[in-house]
């Protein structure tokens, strides 16, 4: 690259709402300029008004606006940024865009098309992590083929419960959990049929269906010079429908020399596949063993309860290493301290989780010792119906995990949002929760919780 070893002075971000806003916080601190790109449903928000410059890329679908590659980069080229970073959803983990972004002559915040493209593919990760010693869960090696013979012997070896994956899936979508043989065939075939038209990638595979793991995520940060290294756990158990819900970290009860171990490997995996910029490798965890699933490419909604504990701000070491920076830390440098806990705030209904798009009449944010608050929301601020329902993101920080949560408890108690329904008064009633107030419970804990609820 051109611009190796010199900081970006203009820095576009392909995004919208409270990551939008965090990411130009990260610029603004670090002297670069922002230019924030919207479309015409987001055009009143402060944070647009806040960036340096905005430039209306299309209108209120995504599709033709923040998944809109070359309205982007035609906005890029106007405003004469040199990086776009792409946030977290729409484009980030689009291979083509990181290309093209590249080939029109800018830094793409993130990693190259390249490493995108093979952890995009679920099954080519996979294969990636086995040959970089990064243990997966048991299933099929490749994705399924034509023989239903094959499948059913697959399935037997491997064992029921099994569950067929979308290679190309996300967002907790395309998934289905097979318990006998009676289902397997059809569920392979919708899932494939489903995955098709939702992903243009109708390939599926085959896992082991893990009965109670927990889900637990190992942050890295790699850099073009031949260096990574791991920022630690989190736990992101607590989830509804395959999404998450309320992340932490550490995770509670897993030692420390596990951590290590995993963690190792996954900054050597990064090594041996020529990673750059941050990522996510995503695990099961369950009897005291680590299962990868899968890696994300990106920033994630979750990064600032690793921020808390390791004092790294995730973003800006996005920025240095897009711009042909060393990492400045060596693993040593990582030290965890203390406890953190993220609740999203969702604009839904806390009971049926229907969204709840519109005018926020009264936004009051929490505060004090421990709590930070990135959102992009405020009094008057109109939640659009057409993107996703999060509208913030409410983090504790806590010496310790009882100090966290008990911070987190007080700023929840305060939080007003009125107008709108959200879903604060689960939040609230997951801290009075004594299995959450635990610890380490499974992935499918809080949806047995809101059956036990709704009946
Ligand atoms: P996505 O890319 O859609 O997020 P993942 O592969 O990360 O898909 O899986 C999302 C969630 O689905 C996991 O956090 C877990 O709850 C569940 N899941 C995925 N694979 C398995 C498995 N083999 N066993 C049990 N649960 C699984």
């Amino acid at each position: 690259m051109k611009r190796e070893h010199t900081m970006f002075q203009k820095i576009l971000i392909a995004n919208r709402g409270e990551i939008a806003l965090r990411i130009q916080r990260a610029c603004r601190e670090m002297g670069i300029k922002t230019v924030v790109v919207y479309s015409e449903a987001d055009r009143e928000a402060k944070y647009v008004k806040l960036a340096d410059e905005a430039v209306c890329i299309g209108p209120a679908q995504s599709a033709q606006s923040y998944l809109n590659m070359t309205a982007i980069i035609a906005a890029a080229e106007v405003t004469d940024a040199q990086a776009i970073h792409p946030g977290y959803g729409f484009l980030s983990e689009n291979a083509n865009f990181s290309q093209r972004v590249e080939e029109s002559g800018f830094a793409f915040i993130g990693p190259t098309a390249d490493s995108i493209r093979i952890m995009g593919d679920k099954v080519a990760a996979k294969q990636a992590m086995i040959k970089s010693g990064v243990p997966t869960v048991p299933g099929s090696p490749e994705a399924l083929g034509d023989d239903p013979k094959e499948i059913i012997r697959m399935a037997r070896d491997i064992k029921y419960p099994v569950i067929i994956k979308a290679a190309g899936g996300g967002g907790g979508r395309g998934m289905r959990v097979v318990h006998s043989e009676a289902a397997l065939l059809n569920a392979v075939a919708m899932t494939k049929t489903e995955a098709g038209a939702a992903f243009g990638n109708p390939q599926v595979y085959m896992e082991k269906f893990l009965t109670n793991p927990r889900h637990v995520e190992i942050q890295i940060l790699a850099d073009t010079h031949g260096n990574a290294i791991y920022l630690g756990e989190r736990d992101c158990s607590l989830q509804r429908r395959h999404q998450k819900v309320i992340e932490e970290a550490p995770a509670p009860g897993i030692p420390r020399k596990l951590i290590d171990k995993i963690g190792a490997r996954c900054a050597a995996a990064c090594k041996t596949v020529g990673y750059r910029g941050a990522g996510t490798f995503e695990f099961l965890y369950e009897d005291g063993e680590f299962y990868f699933i899968e890696m994300n490419t990106r920033v994630q909604v979750e990064h600032p309860v690793t921020e808390m504990i390791t004092g790294v701000d995730i973003v800006q070491e996005q920025i240095r290493i897009a711009a042909g920076e060393k990492l400045r830390y060596t693993q040593k440098d990582i030290v965890i301290r203390g406890h953190s806990f993220e609740c999203r705030i969702n604009a839904e209904d806390a009971f049926k989780f229907t969204p709840s798009p519109g005018r926020i009449t009264t936004w009051h944010a929490a505060g004090g010792p421990g709590i930070r608050v990135d959102s992009h929301a405020y009094t008057n601020y109109f939640v659009p119906p057409h993107y996703d329902s999060m509208i913030g993101k409410l983090i504790s920080y806590g010496d310790t995990r009882e100090q966290a949560l008990n911070r987190m408890r007080t700023a929840l108690s305060e939080m007003v949002v009125e107008g709108i329904s959200t879903n604060i008064p689960l939040h609230r009633e997951m801290m009075e929760d004594k299995v959450f107030q635990e610890g380490g419970f499974n992935i499918h804990y809080l949806e047995h919780k809101l059956e036990k609820r709704n009946t």
